[in-house]
């Protein structure tokens, strides 16, 4: 990991106007609203909120497959919403997705060795054999065999599949791949093989990944540093071992007093977040989570908080933080 930036977002808002009735007042859901991060090279953000809180916008949105209402994305230091189009074509390869549901998002048709390569055909031309042996090249290093060549997708299991899907981001040596619920749908033993295959793509070929997931299991072990969005914001944002030993926000801290331990003496009285998240049409005014937090005041309820830096890369938006001595 080094200290480059590779990506920006900066007050990034996504709104989505409803459907309203005639005379009525425009309304929007406010999807993403004022989201501020970055990816150093080579690293792993993880991004955690529960569903429905604007975590696959943010995904879109840096994929290109939307465009901010407000804000700026920037690849290299360049905002991509003011690329050329060569230099527009260069930031779509080296930024890559893995989605969740590998049975969607892999063409039925296709054999394992034309998925993989696809994405080349774009920039490059192949001759049959060439294509062959990158494809058996991608399918070895996601742990994938010769055999496996032509073979169609529902001919793989889910982990195999999502193998494929790695395979086809990595095909064009990409800088950052974003993962959204990448492995959501598999069991845990296949989970945590997909993410020492991430880990092991990351240290071979120093790509940095931002790694999205409802819950926090999935990203502790993955995440350098973890961000917490909450209603389309982020609320918490710090290095892994940070924001497990001391979460400043008390949705962290819930999130983290919500994970389930395996060792039953250790095992406390789960502090599940009772409530709902606010409605993403019609929020109220002050901090997004004052609905369900069990320390709010007055202050939360008129006065959003904005998110502050305590350390390095350590921020949080909070009116009476946590552990903050
Ligand atoms: P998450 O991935 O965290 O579950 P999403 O980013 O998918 O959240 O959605 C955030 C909010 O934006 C949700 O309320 C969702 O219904 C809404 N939303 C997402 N995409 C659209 C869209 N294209 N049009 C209207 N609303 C959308
Ligand atoms: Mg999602």
């Amino acid at each position: 990991m080094s200290d480059n930036l590779l990506l920006s977002v900066e007050n990034v808002k996504k709104y989505f106007s409803v459907k309203k009735k005639w005379r009525e007042q425009q309304k929007y859901i406010k999807a993403v609203d004022g989201v501020t991060f970055h990816v150093v090279e080579g690293e792993t953000l993880g991004i955690v909120g529960e569903s429905g809180s604007g975590k696959s916008t943010v995904a879109k949105l840096i994929l290109q497959l939307l465009t901010p209402s407000e804000g700026t994305i920037s690849f290299k230091g360049k905002n991509i919403a003011q690329l050329s189009s060569s230099e527009g074509k260069e930031v779509k390869k080296n930024i890559q997705t893995v989605f969740q549901d590998p049975y969607s998002s892999l063409n039925p048709r296709m054999r394992a060795k034309d998925i993989v390569t696809e994405p080349l055909l774009i920039h490059q031309k192949l001759s049959k054999k060439e294509r062959e042996a990158i494809a058996l090249q991608l399918l070895e290093e996601v742990g994938l065999s010769r055999e496996h060549l032509n073979r169609y997708p529902h001919e793989f299991s889910g982990g195999q599949r999502q193998r494929l899907s790695i395979a086809r981001a990595i095909s064009l040596k990409p800088d950052l791949i974003v993962c959204d619920e990448a492995v959501s749908a598999l069991d845990v033993s296949i989970q945590a093989q997909i993410l020492n295959l991430l880990k092991q793509l990351q240290r071979d070929h120093g790509i940095a990944f931002i790694f999205i997931a409802h819950g926090l299991p999935a990203v502790k072990h993955i995440s350098h540093r973890i961000a917490i969005m909450y209603a389309g914001k982020i609320v918490e944002v710090a290095d892994r071992e940070e924001m497990f030993t001391s979460p400043k926000h008390p949705y962290t801290k819930a999130l983290i007093d919500s994970i389930p331990t395996s060792d039953p003496f250790q095992r406390k009285e789960r502090e599940l977040i009772k409530g709902e998240p606010p409605s993403v049409i019609d929020r109220p005014p002050g901090c997004p989570f004052h609905t369900r937090c069990p320390y709010a005041e007055e202050i939360c309820r008129s006065k959003e908080p904005k998110l502050e830096e305590v350390s390095k890369g350590n921020s949080f938006a909070c009116h009476f933080p946590l552990n903050i001595n």
